[in-house]
């Protein structure tokens, strides 16, 4: 009997490959990705037993008769494995199906598996798989099919477990489940029914694991280049599993407090450089832990898995930023914060922690660098509230909800309502009304500000056209952008569209950056260039609180400065100066001067003495919907 294990000789090339590289890229310590390893393994172990029973078996005589059936034993045990550990794989990366049918999942998985391995235990005595007479020659056993229907029972299940879970998993990852199973089933049928001699089962599932490899088990997937930590994603993949085994793992962040410093003065390339360094560093100080970079130089790890303490990693991180990190021959310091749980606080669920994480780290980021803060229930029922908030704004960007309140903007020169802000706001029935502080930055990280700053614009371009603003005395509605929206090359073009669709005039229309927006300040030049050649105003919004170059800033085609409230009002409260030396600095320069924060009567007076051009203010009036604003107008008219 002549067996032919050419394709299980490159089976085990391909895959003894893909495991070391699997192993020295460290995948993230999830379940399914060790479910992965083990289906490598097993596959690797099927193709080396398979080309080894069947050496010793061609030369039957020279081994004895147990140590030939040791062997193929063995390679029955690899061979009925498989598809087990493959279904469990499945299983695994549909958590949600995991919970539902957890116990199921192991009957499932397990009782069949056990028979096969009764049956391959007793195969010496009743050979059920194999057979191997005194003149140590190899037959197949009555059995031997039951392999056949193992593997498609297990092959069939795991495709069930994804296919149920289908919505909630990646195409990719559906698709690579699928090939593999189609692969693994054409596999088994060759050979079990067409051609058993030629070993085409480790073929088939080497090239199924090759493409499940390619497609998303790659451990480079889940690993940031900038940092070369594992991605955000990671957290809530663990913190996922966490849950789902019942675990209340602590976890920490760290921050970087000057990295938006070290950005806008260096510039991306340094600063990613110096993140990276710093990464490397902790990689390197904690090699158990994982380490995942979030965004803004912040970076989470799973600290106390390992039995270090908090305080203890905070101090070697704080003892690193004494020193300098070296970057092309120099020198940049970076000082950092951490805050961290310690178990006490127990995280419902992934966007939780992150939230309650976040809230932590503003709170030390008021402290200073070299604080360490421990999270609180308080910051965790905040964190609930901002997760509750991240629904309704979903809900309401997908129902195009956003409610705009304007808030009227008061001309000194013509002692009259001049204009309004459009300023957003969310409801939602259980929390009410609620401000944009609470949901613009989150809105921000996610990039859905694009979606949310579309919707604002076109409820503005709706309001100015109903309104007959000339006879209202209104010349402009102000609209806030956010720094995505004008990072986006398409911007001018889009807002001009959309203009061109309700019909109006861009004159009556100013738009709002900030000195955060001159970051990427060729794109953005470009859009106001545009924008501005057929008739958009720009302000620049909260002048004071940003540290750009003024230089750069004034370059920019801008109408209007709106001084920051903060300045007005340490101005009154403590007699700062800044207010009358900003007032100054502008006054030889063509732009309107329009002031936040006017509170009270005394304030509206001593500004308009400072020679402000237009007030905005709680003083006029807070930010109203649109029909009360139109009633405010319509009422100081007449
Ligand atoms: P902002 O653009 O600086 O808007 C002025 C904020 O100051 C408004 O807060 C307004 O209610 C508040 N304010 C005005 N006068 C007074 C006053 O006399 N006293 C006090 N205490 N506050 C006053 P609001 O509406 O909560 O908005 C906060 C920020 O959210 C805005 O600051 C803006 O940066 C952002 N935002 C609002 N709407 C949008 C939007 O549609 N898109 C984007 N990207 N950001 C928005
Ligand atoms: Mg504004
Ligand atoms: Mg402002």
């Amino acid at each position: 009997m002549i067996w032919n294990f050419d394709f299980d000789i490159s089976a085990i090339v391909i895959i003894t490959t893909l495991i070391l590289y699997y192993v020295y890229r460290k995948p993230l310590p999830l379940i399914h990705n060790l479910l992965f390893l083990a289906l490598m393994v097993l596959s690797d172990l099927v193709a080396i037993t398979d080309v080894v029973a069947s050496i010793m078996t061609s030369y039957g005589g020279r081994f004895t008769i147990p140590t030939l059936y040791g062997i193929n034993m063995l390679y029955y045990l690899c061979l009925i494995s498989v598809p087990a550990v493959f279904c469990n794989y499945a299983a695994a990366l549909s958590y949600k199906q995991v919970i539902k049918t957890r116990s199921l999942k192991y009957i499932f998985c397990s009782i069949p598996f056990l028979i096969l391995v009764f049956m391959d235990m007793i195969t010496p005595f009743y050979h059920t798989f194999f057979s191997i007479n005194s003149n140590h020659i190899f037959s197949y056993g009555g059995f031997r099919p039951v392999i056949f229907y193992e593997t498609v029972l297990y092959l069939l299940v795991g495709g069930a477990f994804v296919l149920a879970e289908q919505t909630n998993l990646r195409v990719s990852e559906r698709y690579s489940v699928y090939i593999y199973l189609g692969l693994s089933l054409l596999g088994h049928i060759y050979q079990c029914y067409i051609n058993p001699y030629i070993q085409t089962v480790s073929l088939a599932n080497t090239v199924g694991i090759l493409i499940v490899f390619l497609i998303h088990q790659n451990p480079d997937y889940d690993r940031d280049r900038r940092s070369g930590m594992y991605r955000e994603m990671g957290v809530a993949k663990m913190k996922t599993e966490d849950l789902l085994y019942g675990l209340n793992r602590s976890y920490l962040t760290v921050a970087v407090e000057n990295y938006k410093e070290l950005r806008s003065s260096y510039g991306e390339v340094v600063s990613d450089h110096v993140l990276f360094e710093l990464g490397k560093f902790l990689r390197i100080s904690f090699p158990r832990m994982n380490h995942f970079y979030v965004h803004n130089g912040k970076f989470v790890c799973d600290y106390a898995r390992y039995g270090v303490k908090a305080e203890d990693y905070a101090k070697v991180v704080f003892d690193r930023c004494k020193e300098p990190f070296y970057i092309d021959g120099l020198t940049y310091y970076i000082s950092s914060y951490i805050v961290y749980t310690d178990g006490d606080v127990v995280m419902e669920n992934h966007a939780v922690m992150r939230d309650t994480m976040r809230i932590a780290a503003d709170e030390a980021a008021s402290m200073g660098a070299g604080t360490i803060l421990h999270v609180t229930e308080a910051m965790h029922q905040k964190a609930i509230r901002s997760v509750k908030i991240d629904s309704a704004l979903n809900q309401a960007l997908q129902g195009d909800n956003l409610l705009i309140y304007y808030q009227p903007i008061y001309g000194i020169k013509e002692r009259r309502i001049v204009g309004a802000e459009a300023l957003v706001r969310l409801y939602d029935k259980e929390m009410g009304l609620i401000m944009p502080d609470e949901f613009i930055w989150r809105a921000e990280e996610t990039g859905r500000v694009l979606k949310l700053g579309e919707q604002v614009f076109r409820k503005v371009c709706q309001f100015v056209k109903k309104s007959n603003m000339d006879s209202l005395g209104l010349q402009i509605i102000e609209v806030n952008l956010s720094p995505l929206q004008c990072m986006r090359e398409q911007l001018a073009e889009e807002f001009q569209e959309i203009m061109k669709e309700y019909g109006v005039d861009p004159k009556y229309i100013c738009l709002e950056i900030t000195e955060s927006h001159t970051v990427n300040i060729d794109v953005v030049r470009k859009n106001m260039v545009n924008l501005s050649n057929i008739g958009v105003r720009f302000a620049l919004d909260d002048y004071g609180t940003g540290y750009s170059n003024l230089v750069n800033v004034l370059s920019l085609p801008l109408n209007i400065v709106k001084i920051d409230k903060s300045i007005v009002w340490a101005y009154f409260n403590e007699g700062h100066k800044l207010l009358t030396k900003v007032i100054s600095m502008f006054e030889n320069e063509n732009l309107r001067l329009v002031v936040e924060g006017v509170e009270t009567e005394e304030m509206a007076c001593k500004l308009e003495e400072l020679g402000c051009h237009y007030e905005q203010g709680y003083f006029y009036s807070k930010p109203i919907p649109e029909y009360a604003f139109l009633k405010y107008v319509t009422d100081q008219r007449y």
